[in-house]
């Protein structure tokens, strides 16, 4: 294979996340687990972004402990942990050959996360664009696997970004997927799916299991928009059925304030709940629907559900895509491929370091399939 990613510099990590697990405390899913908020949607205030910031801070005061805003542990430690854990989850890169060999003679279908998996993270949440040698080969792999895209942002922002009309589209986690109309009972009957035309006046079915939390979650972006103004570098993004506040930008002693406020106005709206992702607090309505379910809509929706020969894999970053990698696992219907520069328990598979390994990985699929 060509076009190997190379990686000559200390792995790109997220900044708290690579602390953590560079102290030796808890692993980097321990403490994100600590600061997910499940129903109901307010715990103390200890159980979110502020227990994190704690241990940072403790860990940071430590006199053995030298920091910097490169986070910048010896490579060589970072790169022996990360072979170590490499173990556990492969590289989908190198276990190539044994993903096609189980691949032969099945349907692959495609399922890809956006944000930090097809683009890299940025400080800007309105600029993550995708490069354009990965649109292509987004593009390409599309022209031979049914692929879909499953992102936190809003359907339309995400496709603006990708910008591709091959493709499936499910936005603000899995709560806004526009899919294929088909004969499916299960995408048929379903009281949220209805029947709609996309940009290029087709016809599709479009599903919105939050659709009633519309109302809600504009009042609280609304909200949020109001009162984190004065907070330098905090943005707020309205996901259409969720809202997500980016503190990426806002200096650190103030991300305590960020995660009061949006607690304080969580107070206000029990049917919602917070979760936590890379550098985001994110809100949303509280129904039982989540990435894997998108996951399995879409399969219904492509007529690629209950059927043996049929290959789901799934790309992604997000503690929201661990939901589909669990649903592919425990049916062991596909892999789940997590994309980390960083150890991090998952139930994926595989894994990949980051969007330049993904797009190895993408174009060997195209390589592969048009091969044989
Ligand atoms: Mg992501």
């Amino acid at each position: 294979m060509d076009l190997l990613p190379s990686h000559n510099s200390p792995v790109l990590v997220d900044y708290i996340s690579a602390n953590i697990s560079r102290f030796g405390l808890s692993s980097p899913t321990a403490f994100s687990s600590s600061l997910l908020l499940s129903s109901p949607n307010l715990g103390n205030l200890d159980d979110v972004i502020v227990t994190g910031l704690h241990d940072y801070v403790t860990a940071s005061s430590s006199p053995t402990v030298k920091l910097n805003n490169d986070s910048a542990f010896e490579f060589d430690e970072t790169e022996n942990t990360y072979r170590k854990w490499m173990l556990k989850y492969p590289s989908a890169i190198s276990s190539f050959e044994k993903i096609t060999n189980h691949a032969n003679n099945k349907r692959i279908a495609l399922f890809l996360d956006y944000d930090g998996t097809l683009s890299p993270i940025v400080n800007d949440p309105d600029c993550a664009f995708m490069s354009n040698a990965m649109r292509s080969t987004v593009k390409h792999v599309a022209e031979y696997f049914p692929t879909a895209i499953i992102s936190g942002r809003s359907r339309d922002k995400v496709y603006n970004f990708v910008g591709l009309t091959e493709l499936y589209y499910a936005g603000s986690h899995g709560m806004d997927i526009m899919g294929p109309v088909n004969k499916s009972k299960f995408v048929n009957d379903h009281p949220n799916c209805i029947r709609s035309t996309d940009k290029q006046g087709k016809e599709v079915n479009m599903f919105q299991p939050a659709s009633k939390f519309l109302p809600m979650i504009n009042e609280i972006f609304i909200s949020l928009n109001e009162n984190t103004k004065g907070i330098n570098g905090a943005k707020v993004e309205n996901n259409k059925f969720c809202v997500s506040v980016h503190y990426r930008l806002v200096d650190r002693k103030n991300w305590p304030i960020v995660s009061q406020i949006v607690l304080d106005i969580l107070k206000e709206y029990p049917d919602l709940k917070l979760t936590h992702g890379r550098k985001v607090l994110e809100i949303r309505p509280i129904i039982d629907w989540n990435k894997g379910k998108a996951v399995q809509f879409l399969l219904e929706s492509l007529e690629l559900s209950n059927a043996d020969d049929v290959l789901p894999i799934y790309i992604g970053d997000d503690r929201t895509d661990e939901d589909a990698f669990k649903l592919l696992r425990e049916g062991n219907r596909g892999y789940g491929i997590l994309v980390s520069s960083i150890p991090k328990e998952s139930n994926a598979f595989y894994s990949l370091r980051d969007p330049s390994e993904v797009m190895y990985f993408l174009k060997s699929l195209v390589k592969w399939k048009s091969s044989t």
